[in-house]
């Protein structure tokens, strides 16, 4: 898994922000991200340790340890999810 950070999720955010993939909830912290460019879904998966977000997704940049837009994508949905979590407990 890739530790996301403010340093290497700047990029990615912006692309993320002009491409708008959509996004679709699979299980808690997996997400469904469909491609901007074609027909391919790439899942991605989150996990938190020790205070540190970490992050995988199956596309080619994430196997090379980049941040994809797919992981940002699903990282905005899924601190969405928890907030809502949060406000119904
Ligand atoms: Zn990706």
């Amino acid at each position: 898994m890739i530790r996301l950070t403010t340093e290497n999720t700047t990029k990615a955010i912006e692309r993320c922000k002009t491409l708008r993939p959509k996004v679709k909830f699979v299980k808690d912290r997996m997400f469904a991200v469909h491609s901007a460019n074609n027909s391919n879904v790439y899942h991605v998966k989150f996990d938190v340790r020790g205070g540190e977000k970490f992050g995988v997704c199956e596309c080619r940049a994430s196997e090379k340890g980049l941040v994809c837009y797919h992981l940002v994508a699903g990282a905005t949905v899924n601190i969405y999810r928890q907030g809502l979590k949060r406000q119904t407990a």
